[in-house]
């Protein structure tokens, strides 16, 4: 995939024949963009930013408030002169939802425009339906469940799935039988509101940008490997296009030397057929003598039952598996080079003697240089997180035309006039 699949986009303020709109729409996309980066800053603090003067920020500014977008504050008089007047976003009535439809997992993550987290909820009973009508439907159901918990209207939707961008807004997902799917049409039309934007970029290309943002200026270039019932790799360059078009390039279907399982894909011998969950599962399951794992059975639970019934099996599985993976790892550092690796899935499930076991494998030694970081998160939401930060950043390059979607072209409402009290919870 070569980026996000974007549903309507408003004018981007390009120069060139660009209007007084355009103008008004790029300098509160710019000025939304600082703040977002920044947290409060001052009137001219902004204005020498963004090169403009004092004067032209007062109708901007002025907009902005006016759309509950910003409160300004400060500014009275004190003894030595006056504080600067400072600009925080508010926008309390909006946000950006992202939202995963794995064939493991499905939830959804809920932020403020600030990109603040307010809520989110996964179910690992439920995976994404092969029909596309379907998968439609549950995410309109999942936007409005999220709105309806944060008592917000969301003015980005970013969806993450097993599949890649073709031609404009299609979608193909072999593994879904999915082949040039309008997938983001079909979910603006479950929504009845055509005009809204839906990205759509693949799991692992979305996990890419679920790091924390202060990884990014050190380690720019970013490779992702998610473990779930298949394997898939994104990869993204924060110095490119600020780093919001990842992409997904498939690793699921490289052959494992000697291996002969017959893979989905018609092949034998695929990644996918050694380290896809259920093969992993399996092996455990087989490894230590428990019973055979279910359709929803998660990795986590399977090894707690299987420590009680063979430690030592345990251990060698869990060795094995250390060995694929630091091999998958080694693939990707020498095909990619990027700074660093990030790894997502069922690994996140895995306790400290996999992340020992895993550690003594990434060595230089064996291929994986030391400038080279590689890093496992305990917890499995980077997708949902990058999708969410696509979706925001496709929110601000377009504020006012979303702005006037969503809320029907009004603007002061009285909602967001209220003293920015906010209800945003620090992940
Ligand atoms: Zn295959």
């Amino acid at each position: 995939m070569t980026g996000p699949v974007a549903g309507k986009r408003g004018p981007t303020g390009r120069a060139r024949g660009a209007t007084a709109v355009d103008l008004r729409e790029r300098n509160i996309s710019a000025i939304l963009r600082v703040l977002r980066e920044t947290g409060p800053v001052s009137r001219s603090g902004l204005a020498s930013r963004l090169g403009l003067s004092r004067s032209g920020m007062t109708p901007i500014v002025a907009e902005m408030v006016d759309r509950g977008l910003v409160r300004e504050s400060g500014g009275q008089a004190v003894t030595r002169g006056r504080p600067p007047i400072m600009l925080t976003l508010t926008a309390d009535d909006l946000c950006i939802i992202g939202i995963e439809l794995r064939r493991d997992r499905i939830g959804y993550i809920v932020e403020a425009i600030d990109g603040s987290y307010l809520d989110g909820s996964h179910d690992l009973r439920t995976s994404i339906p092969h029909d596309p009508d379907q998968a439609a439907e549950l995410v309109a159901s999942l936007v409005l469940e999220a709105q309806q918990r944060t008592g917000r209207t969301a003015v980005g939707v970013g969806v993450c799935l097993p599949g890649e961008k073709t031609a404009g807004r299609f979608v193909d997902s072999p593994v879904l039988g999915w082949h040039e799917v309008p997938i983001a049409s079909l979910v603006a039309e479950a929504l009845g509101k055509t005009d809204t934007e839906i990205v759509i970029v693949d799991i692992a290309a979305a996990a890419t940008l679920g790091a924390p943002e202060s990884m990014g200026a050190a380690l720019p270039v970013r490779a992702h490997i998610q473990f779930g019932p298949g394997l898939g790799m994104g990869l993204t360059d924060l110095r490119l296009d600020g780093g919001l078009r990842p992409e997904s390039k498939g690793i699921g279907h490289v052959g494992w030397p000697g291996a002969t399982a017959r893979c989905w894909c018609g092949r034998t011998g695929c990644l996918d057929t050694i380290l896809g969950m259920h093969h992993v599962a399996q092996e455990l399951c087989e490894r230590t003598g428990i019973a055979p794992p279910g359709e929803a059975a998660q990795l986590v639970t399977l090894v707690a039952e299987a420590l009680d019934e063979d430690a030592a099996a345990v251990d060698a599985w869990t060795e094995t598996l250390a060995a694929r993976v630091a091999w998958t790892v080694r693939l990707v550092a020498q095909l990619e080079h990027p700074d660093v690796i990030t790894l997502g899935g069922y690994v996140c499930q895995l306790d400290d003697r996999f992340e020992a076991a895993l550690r003594s494998h990434l060595t230089p030694d064996n291929g994986i240089p030391s400038s080279m970081s590689v890093l496992r998160s305990t917890n499995d939401d980077a997708s949902m997180l990058g999708v969410a930060a696509i979706a925001g950043h496709s929110f601000l390059s377009s504020p006012l035309t979303v702005l006037d979607a969503v809320r029907g072209g009004t603007s002061g409402h009285d909602a967001h006039r209220r003293a920015g009290e906010s209800r945003e919870v620090v992940r």
